[in-house]
């Protein structure tokens, strides 16, 4: 008899924690939205897939504007939106390998990339090799810099959301065609602009060297105080062999991103001569409602920021 009263008991409590969920905190209110759960690791990510899934899903970003996604510590919120997503999406070409803090907490949320909740959206994108550092010889993760592979982004995303949404399939559909069209209008703008740039001064001086595929993709050549964040940054070395390199050429401005510590690249400016002539996006969007808050306005900004730097 006691037994069947604690089984009784016990049935009761779980019911009582079952409703008591439904009207707490909203978490679970949410969960059962029926709204696709996805999660990005970033903001330039978000952006990109946020266009594709249009009203279709609710899209939630880890890393905050302006932080580096590098390596990250996620907090339990991030946890949580991660376990209850329908699927995750992340950059890979080692940008989340930081402090393995990607790797880490997929496992935690029980996730994987088998079961098709976990997408790498740099799939089938033909990487720039790493030439320094512990990851030498490996992806560099910078591809979205180059807006070619920032459509096979936006493919990606729209073939994943169609894999585990087949109803939505034609929306999908007709959202990534629509973003595709503006991106390959931005392709022909950032060619245009490029192309008022002299040759000889095609000479792009960042932090972080982000933009390989930027500058395979466009023509550039691109220098960079250390390779990759999360490596060791801005030491003595780093810091003599950049401040070598643009006394033997002869560019006229220096770029800092919006998501690293501008002090190295200071020290590289005073100890040059050459001025720091603009910001620009590489592993964050802008804040919204400020300049650089889309994909797209993110590229165009660096662009001009590029554009005006290397040419007045
Ligand atoms: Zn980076």
């Amino acid at each position: 008899m006691k037994k069947y009263i604690i089984t009784f008991l016990f049935a009761a409590v779980l019911l009582i924690a079952g409703c008591s969920g439904d009207k707490g905190d909203g978490k679970d209110a949410k969960a059962s939205d029926d709204k696709l759960q996805v999660v990005t690791t970033y903001s330039v990510l978000y952006d990109i897939v946020k266009n594709v899934a249009g009203d279709l899903a609710e899209v939630h970003s880890l890393v905050p504007i302006g932080t580096d996604p590098h390596s990250y510590d996620p907090l339990p919120d991030d946890v949580q939106l991660t376990t209850d997503a329908d699927i995750v999406f992340y950059n890979g070409f080692n940008l989340e390998t930081g402090n393995s803090w990607f790797q880490n907490m997929i496992e935690t949320a029980g996730k994987s990339e088998e079961d098709a909740t976990v997408f790498r959206i740099t799939k089938g994108i033909d990487p720039q090799l790493l030439k320094s550092g512990g990851h030498k010889g490996e992806p560099d993760p910078h591809a979205w810099l180059a807006v070619e592979n920032g459509i096979k982004y936006a493919e990606n995303a729209r073939d994943a959301l169609i894999k585990i949404d087949p109803d939505n399939k034609e929306k999908y559909e007709q959202n990534a065609t629509k973003y595709i069209k503006k991106l390959e209008a931005l392709e022909k703008e950032i060619e245009k602009k490029v192309a008022e740039i002299p040759e000889e001064k095609r000479v792009l001086v960042t932090s972080e060297g982000a933009f390989k595929y930027f500058s395979a993709a466009y023509g550039f050549h691109a220098a960079y105080i250390w390779e990759i964040n999360a490596e060791n940054e801005g030491t003595p070395d780093q810091i003599k062999s950049v401040v070598d390199l643009i006394k033997e050429k002869d560019i006229p401005g220096l770029f800092v991103e919006t998501s690293v510590d501008p002090r190295s690249m200071e020290t590289v400016s005073n100890e040059t001569g050459v001025p720091i002539v603009g910001k620009i996006f590489t592993d964050s969007l802008g804040k919204q409602g400020e300049d650089g808050d889309t994909y797209i306005k993110m590229i165009e900004w660096n662009v001009d920021m590029i554009t005006k730097g290397l040419t007045e």
